[in-house]
């Protein structure tokens, strides 16, 4: 199979890598220049519990430049980057291409409708870890899985195809009809964490070893369900409280993305989280004010630190 990943970052290169080592044709398509040259001078070095090694069959480049058309698109932008990244490519979007979204969030449906047609958009969401430690290494310990499924929720056979092909590299890969369960697990989870941690500045146990941190982030996890139910998605809240219980409780010293990207003076991706849990339940009339109030704290610092 012909694969791009658009966005090769942390999750773009682990998934690049791991795909590449499994027999893939793999391209890695990003704007940063260093990441690039460091591949293209000496291969990917992925670090993985199956070991530390460089992967040297990936081709790299800029999305704008000239390239064949894959048989599958892989988007690992920030959400917020998918649009301009999208856009920087639409000459690499065939007629025969899917395109397949693992980013955290909601709307990236609504993102890639604009550049390719319903029936080829695959997405699900990964539970797999990954940082980008320097350029051209990346680096993924633990376990993790991918759930996924076409949008439209037909079972195609590139549907098909494409889970078999991350499960060979093993990303552990299951279709899954109720995709949108899970989506809005990981969305309830985020808004919870990632937030609280992005304003507080702790990491996700030092959230946890406060009561009124645990307290915060199970009110959030509560009104993300209740706007999840209005869209036909009905998700077990011990289940979801549980999950958040449990990286409270072994997630050591972990700093959610959105307090990485806070630190590191980066644009997060609130928007598709908090933002986008508080615009549904602005539609629907399901109170959310604890989300509301964690997605104005989280754009306040973010402007600080941009100096907006
Ligand atoms: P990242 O910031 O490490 O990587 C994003 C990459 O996109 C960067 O290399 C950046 O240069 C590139 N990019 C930005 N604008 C671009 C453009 N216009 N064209 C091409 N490339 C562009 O982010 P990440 O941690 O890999 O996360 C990607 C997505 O996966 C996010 O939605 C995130 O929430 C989700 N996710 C991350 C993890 C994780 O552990 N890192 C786990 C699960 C899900």
């Amino acid at each position: 199979m012909k694969i791009a990943v658009l966005g090769a970052g942390a999750m773009g290169s682990l998934f690049g890598g791991l795909l590449a080592e499994s027999g893939q044709h793999v391209t890695l398509l990003d704007i940063d220049e260093a990441h690039l040259d460091a591949i293209r001078q000496a291969g990917l070095r992925v670090q993985t519990d199956q070991g530390d090694r460089r992967v040297t069959n990936l081709e790299v480049r800029r999305p704008e430049a000239p390239g064949a058309e894959p048989d599958l698109l892989i988007v690992f932008t920030k959400s917020l980057h998918t649009r301009g990244a999208l856009s920087a490519l639409r000459h690499l979007i065939g007629p025969e291409t899917f395109v397949l979204t693992l980013q955290n969030g909601l709307g990236n449906v609504e993102a890639l409708s604009e550049f390719v047609a319903p029936q080829r958009i695959l997405i699900g969401v990964t539970t797999w870890p990954s940082d980008l430690v320097a350029p051209g290494h990346v680096s993924s310990h633990g376990e993790g899985q991918i759930r996924m499924m076409s949008a439209d929720g037909v079972l195609r056979p590139e549907v098909e195809a494409t889970a078999r092909a991350l499960d060979a590299a093993g990303l552990n890969c299951e279709i899954d009809p109720q995709v949108w369960t899970s989506i809005w697990e990981k969305v309830a989870f985020n808004a919870a964490l990632n937030s609280l941690c992005a304003v507080t500045g702790c990491s996700v146990d030092g959230l946890g070893a406060v009561a009124d941190g645990r307290a915060l982030a199970s009110q959030i996890v509560g009104e993300v369900l209740a706007v999840a139910r209005t869209q036909g998605v009905d998700i077990d809240a011990e289940r979801c409280r549980a999950k958040v219980a449990h990286a409270i409780a072994n997630h050591r010293g972990h700093k959610p993305s959105m307090l990485q990207d806070m630190l590191a003076g980066r644009r997060t991706e609130i928007e598709a989280i908090n933002g986008a849990v508080v615009a549904k339940a602005g539609e629907c009339g399901v109170p959310v004010p604890h989300t509301e109030i964690l997605l104005q704290l989280v754009r306040v610092a973010e402007a600080r630190r941009l100096g907006e």
